[in-house]
């Protein structure tokens, strides 16, 4: 789950990382008042969407008066920002962070991840702050440097010193950001966050070290310990199909293609992409239904398959396991009816009971094509979907 740049710099004060004073607002007198309120004779106004690269695309405004903060706040709220992280359809601008803006010197890169090859959670950081650090890590990857932490132990403050050493912060700031990293770290173990991206860190001629940006993602598996986090999810920044799955218990991901998939398992939903893949189709989402796939379950995940205009065709392709086929076919002859289909729909069954379940889908009189392999089912609905 994503947060807000403010929720996330928010958490970081908690920790005692230090982030510059400032308040979300959600219309121009908020931002006005949050202005006033801060004081001082610069301003940001931020663009808040769960996105990166605002800067560039528009989205960061430097204000020298309360006129230009209400002038910059009415241009933004509404305003639909595209950027190279949002895709083409761009995101619309609903809250602003208002902050004291500061006098930057230099900025810096920070970012902690888990790192599946080293086992452990990995805190990089970079003097190339403010740009992507894909780039940095394509064009000048010794000017990366990582600190690998270890679990037990946690960061030790000599760890946070020498990556503080190695990015080249002044000597005199040294402390403050190493400091600054150890409740970084603090933060991202004590909230089960799966990234946390500080870009950029900065150092300012009035002496401090703090986060200009945050961006913080946690796992979603953990959030259940975490209700306070759970609170800030934004569902307006989230797909609407992504949303209604998961309150039917549905592993659900949107994606490019054509052709919708139902599966139960997330591994056979994996390989189910991917043979669709092979024989030149594109997927439409990832679809798990899970162990328990009743027929308003399937139900369910044909009326979001089908409320993606971009649906041509679907591909059932579930193994009854712990779920028998007869069952499975009765939840997908009834979902049918239900949902008035329209596009092409081939149905690939196998495991328990499948004798049967075909029969229930041959008997139905509804246009369902069976298939008898994952490979026959794939060249099926890619080929029909190629007529249509
Ligand atoms: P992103 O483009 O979505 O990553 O948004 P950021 O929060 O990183 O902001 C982009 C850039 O705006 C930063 O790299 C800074 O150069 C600039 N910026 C943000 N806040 C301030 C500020 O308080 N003062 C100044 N002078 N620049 C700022
Ligand atoms: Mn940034």
């Amino acid at each position: 789950m994503n947060v807000h740049e403010y929720q996330g710099k928010q958490l970081l004060k908690k920790y005692g990382a230090i982030v510059p004073n400032g308040h979300v607002a959600f219309n121009a007198d908020e931002a006005v008042e949050t202005a006033e309120k801060l004081g001082g004779k610069l301003w940001v106004v931020k663009a808040q969407i769960h996105a990166g690269g605002r800067g560039k695309a528009g989205g960061v405004k430097l204000a020298r008066s309360l006129d230009e903060v209400r002038a910059y706040a009415n241009e933004l709220l509404g305003k639909i920002l595209v950027t190279h992280q949002t895709g083409p359809e761009g995101k619309e601008i609903k809250r602003l962070l208002i902050e004291e803006g500061c006098p930057i010197e230099k900025e810096y890169y920070i970012g902690v991840v888990i790192d599946r090859s080293s086992n452990a959670v990995v805190m990089m950081g970079s003097e190339e702050g403010g740009t992507e650090i894909e780039e940095v890590a394509e064009k000048t990857p010794e000017k990366i440097f990582k600190e690998v932490i270890d679990p037990a132990v946690g960061m030790s403050p000599f760890q946070a010193r020498r990556l503080a050493y190695n990015i080249n912060i002044p000597k005199d700031k040294v402390n403050q950001a190493a400091k600054f990293m150890l409740g970084l770290y603090e933060a991202f173990v004590s909230n089960d966050c799966s990234l946390a991206e500080i870009n950029p860190l900065v150092t300012t001629s009035d002496g401090r070290v703090m986060a200009l940006d945050a961006k913080l993602n946690f796992d979603s598996n953990a959030l259940y310990r975490h209700k306070d986090i759970l609170e800030l999810r934004d569902l307006n920044e989230e797909d609407p199909k992504e949303i209604e799955a998961s309150k039917f218990d549905l592993s659900y991901i949107a994606l490019d293609g054509n052709i919708g998939c139902m599966v139960n398992g997330a591994g056979l939903a994996m390989a189910t992409m991917d043979i669709i893949k092979h024989y030149s189709g594109d997927p439409a989402n990832f679809l798990d239904v899970g162990g328990g796939a009743t027929a308003e379950k399937v139900t369910e995940a044909f009326k979001i398959i089908l409320s993606d205009e971009k649906v041509k065709g679907i591909f059932i392709n579930i193994f009854g396991g712990i779920m028998k086929c007869d069952v499975i076919a009765e939840g997908v002859v009834e979902a049918v009816k239900q949902v008035n289909l329209s596009v092409p729909l081939v149905v690939r069954l196998e495991g328990t009971n499948v004798d049967l379940g075909k029969k229930i889908l041959n008997d139905s009189g509804l246009p369902i094509v069976a298939a008898d392999s994952m490979a026959d089912g794939a060249q099926k609905i890619v080929q029909l979907v190629a007529q249509a």
